[in-house]
């Protein structure tokens, strides 16, 4: 196993990561995240994860997402247009506002709130925060369908009251001097504890997801066995994307804890189960390349999420790069893997995520997904969320 996937600039500076659940599940269709869609796999589940990073030397505390805001029927009329159809199943419980001030962190002490990317389901509810938090986007956030908002203008998927009065600090990354795994590093401090990572590369903008996306690097511990958590955001909606891989190949048998208690399950379990139907490969591969090889690639439907299919697979294929390296770990916007095993500042505020190596999270989360797959061709977990839910009751779409 390759050790030097990626290299790390080096520094002895790093910062605090808390997980929150901001409280949203929804199901969406498959086919405009993932190909090929897999029979019985045709709608995701996705949860939400949002992250309080804190850079202690200079008092500062930064918000990496937000998740869904909660009163949902107060998005926009174009996102909210597609609730019940695109995106079926909705529920949103709580918000990261609530949960930072049930756990007496003030929203003033929020300095800035990084969006990983201006879709609904990250950048929460801005109106909430006081002015004096800047909201950090990618290059190219002016350009696209933004603004101005919701509802100066009718066809915007953000409400003017997301990002009105305050100061957006765009991310240049035309301007940034290092590059780590073949992303363009903006160095956030300063101090190499944090950077924030385009999915771009310098000197053009190559959208992938949508244009500006970016992503987190947290340094977790500093030092020569530096470790990271690589804050992903949508550059893919599904860990299957990455896994499994040439470093992390399927195990045979499953261990027992992976999977959830269901009877369909034998003891042990086979690794067959799932990759005698891997979907992108043929009958007639070896069992080794079934058990080393990305589960999907990024959609290219014509209703893909992903504006640029070639691009967002060409940024899925580097994170690939990091996801081999034992001192990273990968936390995508919606994998539920992490909010299944890793403590959330929801319920263990005390916890935060830098100890995530010694407490060998890496290998704990890697497998959760396998859940969500088809086995033997009967589908897989149970849709989350059924149908739009307000105030923890079903509703329809108004
Ligand atoms: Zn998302």
């Amino acid at each position: 196993m390759s050790t030097s996937i990626v290299t790390f600039p080096p520094s002895e500076s790093a910062v605090r990561v808390r997980m929150m659940n901001p409280g949203a599940v929804m199901t969406v269709k498959a086919e405009s995240f993932v190909k090929p869609v897999q029979k019985g796999h045709e709608l995701l589940n996705l949860t939400c994860t949002a992250y309080l990073i804190e850079h202690e030397s200079s008092g500062k505390k930064v918000m990496f997402d937000l998740g869904v805001r909660k009163d949902w029927w107060n998005l926009s009329p174009v996102i909210h247009k597609r609730l019940g159809s695109t995106i079926p199943g909705l529920r949103v419980d709580t918000d990261v506002p609530e949960i930072l001030k049930n756990n007496g962190i003030s929203l003033d002490s929020i300095s800035s709130v990084i969006w990983s990317h201006y879709h609904w389901d990250h950048v929460g509810d801005m109106s909430l925060f006081p002015h004096s938090t800047e909201i950090v986007v990618g290059a190219g956030f002016k350009d696209s369908t933004v603004g101005p908002g919701y509802p100066e203008n009718e066809d915007s998927p953000l409400r003017s009251s997301d990002f009105k009065e305050r100061h957006l600090n765009v991310i240049d990354f035309t301007k940034s001097p290092s590059e780590i795994g073949g992303f363009a590093a903006h160095d956030f401090f300063g101090d190499g504890s944090f950077y924030i990572l385009g999915d771009d590369v310098p000197g053009t903008h190559t959208p992938g997801h949508c244009l500006g996306h970016m992503c987190g690097l947290a340094r977790t511990t500093g030092g020569k066995n530096s470790t990271f958590l690589l804050l992903g955001g949508d550059i893919c909606h599904f860990v299957g994307d990455l896994r499994p891989n040439k470093s992390y190949p399927l195990p045979d048998p499953i261990p027992n804890d992976v999977l959830d208690k269901d009877s369909f399950f034998p003891t042990p379990c086979p690794c067959s189960i799932f990759t005698d139907h891997h979907p992108i490969l043929s009958d007639d591969t070896d069992v080794e390349e079934r058990r080393t090889t990305p589960w999907y690639q990024v959609s290219d439907h014509e209703k893909s999420a992903y504006v640029d299919p070639p691009a967002a697979q060409s940024s899925v294929d580097k994170l690939v790069g990091f996801e081999r390296c034992p001192n990273v770990l990968i936390c995508l916007s919606h994998d539920s893997g992490l909010l299944r095993y890793l403590p959330t500042l929801n319920s263990d505020p005390k916890s935060d995520l830098n100890s995530w190596r010694k407490n060998n999270w890496k290998e704990e989360t890697r497998w959760e997904w396998l859940n969500e797959l088809p086995r033997d061709g009967k589908p897989g977990r149970k849709p989350i969320v059924e149908g739009l839910w307000r105030d923890g009751k079903p509703s329809d779409r108004t």
